[in-house]
């Protein structure tokens, strides 16, 4: 089949690999439709080289149509529309049983000192093949795979896997009162849908980035936006439309490279001390300065609100400002999506006919799996206006 594959810092490519095949008796093989980049990837593509090893197959956003099944697996059959969660749980452990399932105990990742197994996300998560392929085998396929209604487009359901609980998390951990106002850093898939999110809950959302169409995307949903590149003082523009208090609660979308931080230098840190054993110590020994966005969140935050980061950091961050934090009071959540969690609340919204979300306004572009490599580049550049782009093996 052909697949995604890394094989180094910004050179991804399309290959010819062998076809997955059931190895457990609750795995399941699925014939991919649809598959998301992630900013997720782009971590992947330019920063977290050293975990990768070259053939790696990416990819975490997949739906598609279930082609076997291993015998335990019951709840989904051979021809069903599945979409399938980009964090893999047993729904059975200590942790799924909290519907901690980021946390899940029977697939998290020991040696590195990691949570949850995730599709396409290196050996410090596991090192399972991803779903930007043809084909894709899914571990515990007795709980993971959410089945979709046959008819509607593949764009109404894929999210499913990943954006739409991740924003929808970032919504429920930022704790908004009633009525409240919420700050959204980072307008990539991600923070579109967490505003949308919350402005489908009634909380007044003011979302900040700096690139003109996702900035655009997210004003046509009812979102206030500042351009970060117009604003001298991003929090003081805030404060200047919140009564001179900032937002009850912010939302940091962007996660590491963010802009204004010097992601560059910390990926050369991190080449320049390539691990021999586990990675995570290596991950937790790295202290460079790039937290741009967070800084701008404490910042942001009213005395009293609450912070949900959902942007992806690795390493240590240096500094964090304690001080601040302590005496303005901040909740401070973050974390992995626990993606089954929320499709209770999700799928309802992305069924009907009315599109509440506006699920359909979200992807730019829809591309045969083959363009996959100009694909991470423009979304990386933020160039040809993509916001988010799905790979199609079979288009
Ligand atoms: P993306 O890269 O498209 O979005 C990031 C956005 O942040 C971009 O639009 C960029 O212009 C903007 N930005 C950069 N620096 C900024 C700054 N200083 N201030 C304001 N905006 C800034 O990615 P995405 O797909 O939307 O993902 C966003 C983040 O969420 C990534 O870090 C990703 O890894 C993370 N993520 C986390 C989870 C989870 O489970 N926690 C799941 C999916 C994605
Ligand atoms: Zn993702
Ligand atoms: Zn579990």
């Amino acid at each position: 089949m052909k697949a995604v594959t890394w094989h180094g810092k910004r050179d991804v490519r399309v290959e010819e690999v062998p076809d997955p095949e059931l190895k457990e008796p609750d795995d399941a093989i699925i014939r991919v439709t649809s598959s998301g980049i992630c900013g997720s990837d782009l971590h992947l593509y330019e920063v977290l080289g050293p975990f990768l090893s070259a053939g790696d197959i990416l990819g975490h956003e997949p739906m598609g149509i279930v082609e076997e099944t291993g015998p335990e697996v019951t709840h989904v059959k051979p021809g069903d529309r599945v979409v399938i969660p980009f964090n893999i749980s047993c729904g059975r452990c200590h942790m799924c049983g909290m519907r901690l399932y980021a946390q899940c105990e029977t697939t998290q990742v020991r040696e590195e000192g990691m949570g949850a197994a995730l599709f396409g996300y290196t050996k410090l998560y596991g090192q399972v093949p991803g779903g930007q392929a043809e084909y894709l085998r899914v571990p515990q396929a007795h709980f993971g795979p959410i089945k979709v209604p046959e008819g509607p487009p593949d764009e109404r359901f894929v999210y499913l896997s990943d954006v739409l609980p991740t924003a929808w998390q970032a919504v429920e951990w930022a704790d908004v009162p009633d009525g409240g106002t919420v700050a959204v850093l980072g307008l990539g898939p991600i923070g579109q849908m967490a505003s949308r999110i919350a402005r489908h809950r009634g909380h007044r959302v003011i979302a900040i980035d700096f690139v003109p169409e996702r900035l655009e995307m997210a004003r046509r949903h009812g979102v206030e936006v500042i351009d970060a590149d117009d604003a001298d003082d991003v929090p003081d523009a805030v404060r200047q439309i919140t009564g001179g208090r900032g937002t009850d609660s912010v939302i940091e979308a962007v996660g590491m490279e963010a802009h204004g931080s010097p992601g560059a230098k910390f990926a050369q840190t991190l080449a320049g001390l390539l691990p021999g054993g586990s990675a995570a110590p290596l991950m937790a020994r790295v202290g460079v300065d790039r937290l741009a966005a967070l800084t701008a969140a404490i910042e942001i935050v009213r005395r009293g609100g609450t912070i949900s980061v959902i942007g992806v950091y690795g390493g240590m961050t240096d500094p964090l400002p304690m001080m601040r934090m302590f005496d303005k009071g901040i909740g401070l959540r973050m974390g992995q999506a626990h993606v089954k969690r929320w499709i209770g609340d999700l799928l309802p919204l992305v069924s009907g006919d009315s599109d509440p979300l506006g699920v359909m306004d979200l992807a730019t572009h829809r591309w045969p799996l083959d363009k996959a490599p100009l694909a991470y580049e423009i979304f990386q550049k933020k160039q040809d206006g993509a916001i988010k782009v799905l790979l199609q093996p079979a288009a």
